[in-house]
């Protein structure tokens, strides 16, 4: 007999009472939840096909949420390719998309946020004000409409996951966050949603992120941490047409300067390549 695998119809959703009445009437035994803002490559597309190893069915959510922009032009051209997006959800026989309009998450003038600490304000929080902020409140929203038992998160936001990791233990919130790892075109460059936006002189000048990343990885063991995330900052600010945010050796768990003492480290970093915000980061030990 041939192995004919059924395709799935991927159910669209774009209310929170559909997704409650679908559960509801179709209970099932685990959730995997993968939040996107849309876009959708390769390194998404990972977390999915990891999702649907760990869980009974999957629900992706795409949605551009607009309380963790604070440059509102980012926002605007922020890409929603939404027929592509369902083709390739599609593809990989994702269960369900929840896809909501900023009316269906917001009332109007909506304004609250929870207090992560230090994390939100370090690093990306430093050059994105109140983006956290955002990121917390939207995924709190969502982790209560769609309930899941594993929501699968991208390493390529580092800190990100680290606040959101923080919020479920603060808020004793019942999921699983599990990190994947990120998802890197043939030459190295980080998969992202904003890629699309460098021109060929940006994607090519664009690579030396994931040098200099690299390059600290491998000479981690005979060089001091201070002289390392100064030399690789250097390098960045060297390259034509980038524009060095930050490139911090962090501790793995508080992302503050790490030192020889912490138990993981990881090296992250920002740039702006021509017009375009990139970040990356590499997992040391
Ligand atoms: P975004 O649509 O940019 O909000 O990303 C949605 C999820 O995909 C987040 O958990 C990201 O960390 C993850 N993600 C984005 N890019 C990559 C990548 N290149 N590899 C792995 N995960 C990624």
């Amino acid at each position: 007999m041939p192995n004919f695998v059924t395709p799935i119809t991927l159910k669209i959703f774009s209310t929170k009472n559909e997704i409650t009445d679908y559960f509801n009437r179709k209970p099932v035994k685990v959730i995997g939840f993968v939040p996107t803002m849309g876009a959708l490559h390769k390194g998404h597309l990972g977390l999915i096909e990891l999702a649907k190893q760990q869980s009974t069915q999957v629900v992706c959510s795409i949605f551009v949420n607009p309380t963790q922009f604070n440059d509102p032009k980012d926002l605007e051209k922020y890409p929603r390719p939404i027929t592509d997006d369902i083709r390739r959800l599609e593809e990989v026989n994702c269960d369900i998309l929840f896809n909501p309009q900023v009316t269906e998450m917001y009332a109007d003038n909506e304004k609250w946020h929870f207090d992560m600490g230090d994390l939100e304000y370090l690093l990306e929080g430093k050059f994105r004000p109140g983006h956290y902020q955002g990121v917390t409140q939207v995924v709190n929203k969502l982790f209560n409409i769609v309930k899941p038992d594993i929501a699968f998160f991208g390493q390529k936001d580092y800190q990100q996951f680290m606040v959101i990791n923080k919020m479920v233990e603060v808020l004793k919130m019942p999921v699983k966050l599990v990190m994947c790892p990120i998802e890197r075109e043939p030459d190295g460059l980080a998969m992202s949603s904003r890629n699309i936006h460098l021109t060929p002189y940006d994607r090519e000048h664009s690579l030396i992120l994931s040098k200099a990343l690299n390059w600290v990885k491998e000479n981690f063991d005979i060089n001091k941490i201070d002289t390392l995330q100064q030399q690789a900052g250097q390098m960045i600010s060297n390259e034509p047409g980038v524009e060095l945010e930050y490139f911090e050796i962090a501790d793995g768990k508080t992302l503050h300067h790490a030192t020889p003492a912490s138990e993981t480290i990881v090296a992250l970093v920002a740039a702006r390549v021509g017009k375009t915000r990139l970040i990356d980061n590499v997992l040391i030990s």
